[in-house]
């Protein structure tokens, strides 16, 4: 969706106090600079002024069910993998104002928006993070539903990836095609080199050759491009996905594993919210106490939840086989019908963060395993 244009040819290397200048000079731009923070004992997305905001030191550990933040011995900037919540909570916010009407004598009013809030820069987009946001450009650039709101703010976005240099735990970009590499979507692009505390960076847009131009770097040697894509080749994750068996996910309604699944799914919807390409929403009106306004919001809802599949008489989707069949079924196979594509990048979290470690490879291998379920 954004006008990424021709990368400019030449790689160049900058120091840690040229990316402090890339923060500051995007801030000075008047970019509302979001980056890599440690909040919670997590990799949490959130407001940076500088390179001393970011996880200096950390790993992180990931397994289903299981999250921990690690010291590194190699003081990376970018050292974790995938952060506990994806750029979709900043495009696309959990609670959205619609829009506000106010009792005037005769009927109403709808008040005027606020102003729009400041263009984002977004520092420490992953490869499976550029493709989610491309997943949701294709849903929300949808010319029967648009979604105004994630254009605008995806549109003015600044996007700097930078490349994993290490596979995460739970994630399983290679298989599904969307990583670890990072090949397009991005204004500047980064390699660490932690033992030598310098990236090599390439611009993906004219925005972001111009924005290298003004920092201090240097020319990219052959050797400094070569080490960087070894390090984004030592990152590619053993899990994998086989994606012709999530595909077929649609054929197996009745299978039994979506028993053996609900016995354990609590139906928490953790998934749904850390899934970076997961967007069902509700919409809720509301009033103040004197009837004076009312207010239509939209917030983040999930298919695990039972209000969501309600309709008039009753919800349709009672039971959580059905649910979590919805969710898997909806993600790895008919989103191909709905949007040319998988809604799943393989990032792992929903791996990750499901309170009791279920993993979505696994049951599309043990739903593949057998052929009863039709
Ligand atoms: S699969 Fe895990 S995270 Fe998702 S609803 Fe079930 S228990 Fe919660
Ligand atoms: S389904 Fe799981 S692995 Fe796939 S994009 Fe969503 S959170 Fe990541």
């Amino acid at each position: 969706m954004p006008g990424f244009d021709s990368p400019a040819a030449a790689a160049v290397v900058l120091d840690k106090g040229g990316l402090d200048g890339l923060i500051a000079g995007l801030g000075a731009g008047g970019f509302r600079v979001i980056g890599p923070t440690v909040s919670g004992d997590a990799v949490v997305y959130d407001d940076i002024t500088s390179v001393k905001d970011l996880p200096a030191g950390w790993g992180d550990e990931q397994q289903g069910g299981r999250y921990r933040l690690v010291k590194r011995q190699d003081g990376a900037l970018f050292g974790y993998t995938a952060g506990a919540q994806g750029w979709k909570r900043h495009l696309y916010p959990p609670r959205q104002t619609l829009f506000t009407a106010r009792r005037k004598d005769k009927g109403y009013e709808v008040l005027p928006p606020p102003p729009a809030p400041p263009p984002m820069a977004f520092i420490g987009v992953r490869a499976c993070e550029l493709a989610a946001m491309a997943v949701h450009d294709r849903v929300f650039g949808d010319k029967t539903a648009p979604e105004p709101g994630y254009q605008r703010r995806r549109a003015a976005a600044f996007v700097v990836a930078v490349e994993c240099g290490q596979a995460g735990g739970t994630c399983f970009c290679a298989s599904m095609g969307t990583g670890p590499e990072v090949t397009a979507g991005f204004d500047i692009k980064l390699v660490e080199l932690p033992a030598r505390g310098v990236f090599v960076a390439t611009a993906g847009s004219s925005a972001g050759a111009d924005m290298l131009a003004r920092l201090k770097v240097a020319a990219a040697t052959e050797a400094d491009k070569a080490e960087a894509a070894r390090r984004v080749a030592g990152a590619r994750p053993a899990k994998i996905m086989d994606t012709a068996q999530a595909r077929g996910l649609q054929a197996k309604a009745e299978h039994s594993r979506w028993d053996e699944v609900a016995k354990r799914c609590l139906t928490c919807g953790n998934c749904t919210m850390v899934c970076p390409t997961c967007f069902c929403s509700s919409v809720e009106d509301s009033t103040d106490l004197k009837g004076e306004t009312s207010e239509r919001t939209r917030t983040w809802d999930s298919c695990f939840s039972i209000d969501f599949s309600y309709i008039h008489g009753g919800a349709v989707r009672t039971q959580a086989r059905s649910r979590y069949r919805q969710w898997i079924t909806h993600k790895l196979s008919a989103w191909h019908d709905q949007f040319g594509g998988s809604g799943c990048v393989g990032c792992g979290r929903c791996i990750t963060w499901c309170p009791v470690g279920i993993d979505i490879t696994e049951e599309v291998a043990a739903i593949a395993a057998s052929d009863q379920g039709r």
